[in-house]
């Protein structure tokens, strides 16, 4: 287990289409678990292979800091709603914009052992599966953010709290 380097927005990296898992590996078992390492080290909620250099469909989410999640070869199959929130991302340090997105996904995936699987999820949950699927098709959230809206993390939030009051 180890952290690994995450690339951050510029490396062309990460605007790279990633390829499918055909089989797991040793490689790719140590990658799932050095992934994990290195968004919990970040305190991130998600983060997807490109992102530490490996153009590979494999993304690890954990919204909860209890509820590990891998997903290879992921695809979303249905979607429902809307949510408007902030964002971020583990490469846009430090960085939020308001990002629109579904607030019900559908998706299916493999786990770490190649079995097929479905996922359903709402708000957060579904928020990061759609946020960690455009890395691997080397989109990132601030191409899809409201124009203006990308700001200090900190600035952010001082801002929304003004509009609440
Ligand atoms: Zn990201």
């Amino acid at each position: 287990m180890a952290i690994r380097n995450i690339r951050t927005m510029g490396d062309p990296i990460l605007t790279k289409t990633c390829k499918p898992v055909k089989e797991m590996t040793p490689r790719l078992r140590e990658l799932i678990d050095d992934m994990f390492d290195t968004m919990y080290e970040a305190e991130g909620v998600g983060l997807a292979a490109p992102q530490v250099g490996v153009l590979r469909r494999i993304v690890v989410i954990d919204t909860t800091g209890e509820d590990p999640l891998v997903m290879i070869n992921p695809r979303i199959v249905e979607t429902k709603g809307e949510q408007t929130g902030g964002e971020g991302c583990l490469s846009v340090p430090g960085k939020t914009a308001t990002v629109t997105r579904p607030d019900y996904v559908k998706a299916e995936a493999l786990d770490a052992d190649m079995r097929p699987y479905e996922i359903e999820a709402t708000e957060l949950l579904a928020r990061a599966i759609c946020h960690e699927l455009d890395h691997l098709e080397g989109k990132l959230y601030v191409e899809m953010a409201q124009p203006g809206s990308l700001m200090d993390t900190e600035l952010y939030y001082e801002q929304e709290e003004e509009k609440e009051k």
